[in-house]
């Protein structure tokens, strides 16, 4: 079985976990879990996690990447580029006090991590990077230009990173069959919310359960029993 967890902010806020429970929830995974990337091959016979981190926002790189290199712990992160700038001459301090003035929706370049900073995450094995469209609009929105949302994100990131990119994460897990055939020509895989486990890799479409605000670690994987007994709304969603 697969679980891919979902986390946004690593400091208290509505979307986030504190540093401090962040680094719980990796020490109690990495005892509990086999912690993998995208694509990379399951162990049979046990649980395994993807822990996937939204919207590149600066905190990531500032606070979690390093208790990633601490724990020695890999995790997916999803880039929306139209908000991302080469680099950043900002002090770190102001970047992240300006994020947390607004964890959520922040237009601010400086909020999140530059393509520099990107770079070094993604070559350092530690972080993958997956798409997370450009402007991070909900595509099922009228008037939105799916091709530029789903295919120049791609294009953006892979330009910059020197790397194939295969994974699409639908802003705001929101998406239909219309713009899961788009993402399909271009990526392996699209990531939804929506409490629901995954078997492997092979799926078009991969479920993702948030692991914001989980305060008792044990209730991370305790999500595996609550999404077992959900199983048949996965079926409703077979592409
Ligand atoms: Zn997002």
């Amino acid at each position: 079985m697969l679980i891919t967890l979902l986390y946004h902010r690593a400091f208290e806020c509505p979307y986030g976990n504190t540093l401090d429970s962040l680094e719980k929830h990796f020490i109690y995974l990495k005892k509990h879990a086999n912690i993998v990337l995208p694509f990379e091959e399951l162990k049979k016979h046990a649980l395994n996690v993807c822990i996937s981190f939204d919207d590149a926002t600066f905190d990531f790189y500032e606070y979690v990447y390093p208790l990633l290199k601490k724990h020695q712990i890999k995790a997916l992160l999803s880039v929306p580029t139209g908000f991302i700038s080469a680099s950043e001459t900002i002090t770190p301090e102001t970047r992240i006090s300006e994020l947390k003035r607004f964890p959520n929706n922040s237009t601010n370049a400086s909020c999140y991590c530059s393509f520099s900073e990107i770079a070094e995450m993604s070559t350092s094995g530690f972080v993958d990077i997956a798409s997370h469209g450009v402007d991070h609009v909900n595509l099922t929105s009228k008037g939105i230009d799916l091709e530029k949302e789903i295919r120049n994100s791609k294009e953006t990131l892979e330009s910059a990173l020197n790397k194939k990119i295969e994974c699409f994460v639908y802003p705001y897990g929101r998406f239909n069959k219309q713009i899961h055939e788009i993402v399909k020509k271009y990526y392996k895989l699209g990531m939804r919310i929506g409490n629901g486990v995954n078997f492997s890799w092979d799926s078009s479409l991969h479920f993702r359960i948030n692991a914001d605000g989980i305060k008792k670690v044990a209730s991370l994987l305790g999500a595996r029993r609550r999404v077992l007994g959900g199983l048949k709304s996965i079926k409703r969603f077979y592409y």
